[in-house]
């Protein structure tokens, strides 16, 4: 039997740019919510998600009918050595505005005079930030329980290897790719963590975020602004159709620069044991597995493919496709368990 993983565009379904990792002047960002609506609309965006750390404020009002701003916050737990851990919360529902697991103690920066606007959920206020498995599982699940989708970031820069994210547990999505992270010189291609975690048995998606600061203007090669997307595949820009999209997977990341727009996926799609694949111009498809039966098709030099099939190993338990364009620049599928199909 067939089955689509990534479904083709058409005249019921399109794919929305989003960012959902964003700082404004509400934390320690340098433009403004609405600044940075206009010049994320600027460049093709459609979905923008502000999550300044530590404070939960909606900015619905800046949401139009071509562009959506979706609710969220990043929250911290920290210990007392340089590592920590960041994760992301974005509202489900639109109308979910209660901040949990806020900590007045983790406020630093301008989120601290913005405190006061934020809609504190009471019972889950008190709940004390530990940078242990269980503090950190206990936050996920808080989120989760919540209605919030829960993005792990960044591990490159939390200082977090192998010891660490793999004890973390039932999160919505960990970031692939952090932009921020990028411009800053970090290696940033998370995709052996990501492994890591699946094949210790996690099932998660993957996504590439800006985590832009702005610190640099648009036009600077050290600018933090559209670096790292997500293409989410969507009836709407209804807020409950992108976030039920997100729910269910149906999105890929890709990775450019302000100059250079990121390699496309256009379907990806199971059939008779085998995955097949459609993109953009690239220059390599790579098929990762759970074991080590990995696969690629490469461009002849100086040419482009725009698609491939690979054959997917009977009780394979993952896999996930990379494409990568002229440029050197990646996008990242979500991973696929071929036992639910
Ligand atoms: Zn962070
Ligand atoms: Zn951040």
């Amino acid at each position: 039997m067939k089955k689509i993983l990534l479904p083709e565009e058409n005249e019921k379904l399109k794919y929305y740019k989003a960012n959902l990792h964003c700082h404004s002047t509400i934390s320690d960002g340098a433009k403004t919510p609405e600044q940075l609506k206009e010049d994320y609309k600027a460049h093709g965006y459609s979905i923008l998600s502000i999550t300044d750390h530590e404070v939960f404020i909606s900015h619905s009002e800046l949401s139009d009918s071509e562009f959506l701003m979706l609710n969220g916050y990043e929250i911290e737990a920290s210990g007392t050595g340089s590592k920590t851990c960041h994760l992301c919360f974005v509202a489900l529902e639109p109308d979910n505005t209660e901040e949990v697991c806020f900590s007045k103690a983790h406020l630093w920066g301008n989120a601290k005079e913005n405190a006061k606007y934020v809609n504190i959920d009471k019972k889950t206020s008190m709940l004390f930030r530990k940078y242990t498995k269980h503090g950190v599982n206990k936050l996920i699940k808080t989120g989760k329980e919540h209605g919030f989708f829960v993005t792990y970031n960044h591990p490159t820069w939390s200082l977090e290897a192998y010891p660490q994210y793999i004890r973390y547990k039932n999160a919505d999505a960990m970031e692939i790719t952090n932009y921020g992270c990028v411009v800053c010189g970090f290696d940033d291609d998370n995709g052996h963590a990501y492994d890591d975690m699946l094949r210790d048995g996690e099932k998660l998606f993957c996504i590439s975020t800006d985590d832009n600061h702005n610190v640099y203007p648009d036009s600077s090669p050290d600018c933090d602004s559209y670096g790292g997307y997500i293409m989410i595949a969507s009836p709407s820009l209804n807020y409950r159709d992108v976030t039920a999209a997100l729910k269910k997977g149906l999105f890929y990341s890709s990775t450019g620069t302000y100059k250079h727009t990121g390699p496309e996926f256009h379907s990806i799609t199971y059939e008779n044991g085998e995955v097949h694949i459609k993109t953009g111009d690239v220059r390599s498809i790579a098929y990762i597995p759970c074991s080590r039966d990995c696969q690629i098709k490469n461009a002849e030099y100086g040419e482009c493919i725009n698609e491939a099939t690979f054959k997917v190993k009977k009780n394979e338990k993952y896999f996930r496709i990379v494409i990568t364009d002229t440029l050197g620049y990646k996008a990242y599928s979500n991973a696929y368990f071929p036992k639910e199909f």
